[in-house]
């Protein structure tokens, strides 16, 4: 059965961010030849129209405006209402970050719906159909929908990216003029080196297990063994807490969640919390020396030994390569 979705794009610095593409791909395929809307508010935003078509975009809901460049909840939900109120969408996807966590339930209370957050997996099955992780991420809940539109916030990397073959199509103009009581007085970036933890198609996570901040240190040496344009760094709650690694790469409930090719876990138990983080990956393997450890029952390979001989013993096997 066709149905309409609309995606509310966000941006990166180099246009479009890989999510939003993602979406739209995903898009493409739940709408079974119904409409694929895009929603870009800020600046530019006109400009990054031909990508949104190219990734699956048959119409694009514009607001190419400098007051939409900072996220300001009230006013972002003014436009997205507005390009919904046009399209009347059967589903609203947005990320599974700080802004459509912020935005998904606000749109789906002024729609009078229901919102699902943080799904893994949409599908068409006799009507939509969610999947979200649950208890910490050691299961999967299906849930399904009795209101339109549903409204489902979706994490990185849930669906593969397309391209259209098709660079053009109808964009519609949002009234921009709606009023924000909120406003941004200070703004401070956390600088982070090299490739983004939720963007990296491999993911090294230390635990408390290294004993120390050194033993980070050798987990970048593998990093830099595997290539620092695929791997990143990663850490444990406990390891964080014990300051040995920035708060910034923390993986788990109530960090990053992080959905690699590939996710090693090196020295970290596998606490619920932090598998919350992490049990989306495609592939995990765990390193530690206690083979009882509840890592490796979410693992699809396993080494139990001292890191301190394994993660060494990697290394050189990835510069013998
Ligand atoms: C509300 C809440 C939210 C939380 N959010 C998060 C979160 O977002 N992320 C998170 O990570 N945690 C989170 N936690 C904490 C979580 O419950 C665990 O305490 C934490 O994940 C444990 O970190 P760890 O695995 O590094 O340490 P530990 O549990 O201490 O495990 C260390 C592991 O290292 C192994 N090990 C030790 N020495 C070696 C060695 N030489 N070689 C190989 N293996 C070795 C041990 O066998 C052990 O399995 C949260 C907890 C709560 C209550």
């Amino acid at each position: 059965m066709t149905k309409n979705v609309m995606i509310i794009g966000e941006f990166n610095d180099s246009g479009l961010s890989d999510t939003t593409l993602e979406l739209l791909g995903g898009a493409v395929g739940l709408s079974s030849g119904g409409s694929v809307s895009l929603v870009l508010l800020g600046s530019g935003s006109e400009n990054q129209s031909n990508a949104g078509f190219k990734a699956g975009a048959t119409k694009i809901y514009i607001a190419d405006d400098e007051s939409y460049n900072e996220f300001l909840p009230d006013k972002w939900m003014a436009a997205i209402i507005d390009a919904s109120t046009q399209d009347n969408p059967d589903l609203i996807l947005l990320e599974q970050s700080s802004i459509g966590r912020d935005l998904g339930p606000r749109v789906a209370f002024k729609l009078s719906t229901a919102v699902a957050m943080d799904c893994v997996a949409i599908e068409e099955d006799n009507g939509l159909k969610v999947t979200r992780p649950c208890f910490g991420g050691n299961a999967r809940a299906v849930y399904s929908f009795t209101d339109s539109p549903a409204v489902a916030t979706v994490r990185a990397k849930s669906f593969e990216p397309i391209d259209s073959g098709n660079e053009s199509g109808e964009t519609i103009k949002i009234d921009v003029n709606a009023e924000t009581k909120v406003s941004i007085i200070n703004r401070e970036a956390i600088v982070t080196e090299g490739l983004k933890l939720t963007d990296a198609p491999i993911v090294l996570c230390g635990g408390r297990g290294l004993g120390g901040p050194e033993g980070f240190d050798m987990i970048q040496e593998l990093a830099n063994a595997i290539g620092t344009d695929k791997a990143a760094i990663g850490s444990s709650r406990a390891a964080c807490d014990l300051g040995w690694y920035p708060v910034a790469n923390q993986v788990g409930l109530t960090g990053k969640v992080v959905n690699p090719d590939l996710y090693i876990g090196i020295a970290v138990s596998g606490a619920s919390q932090h598998m919350a983080g992490c049990s989306g990956s495609k592939s995990i393997i765990a390193i530690n020396k206690d083979p009882e450890a509840n890592m490796f029952k979410s693992s699809r390979w396993g080494i139990v030994g001292d890191y301190k001989e394994v993660v060494p013993a990697l290394i050189e096997a990835m510069k013998s390569n």
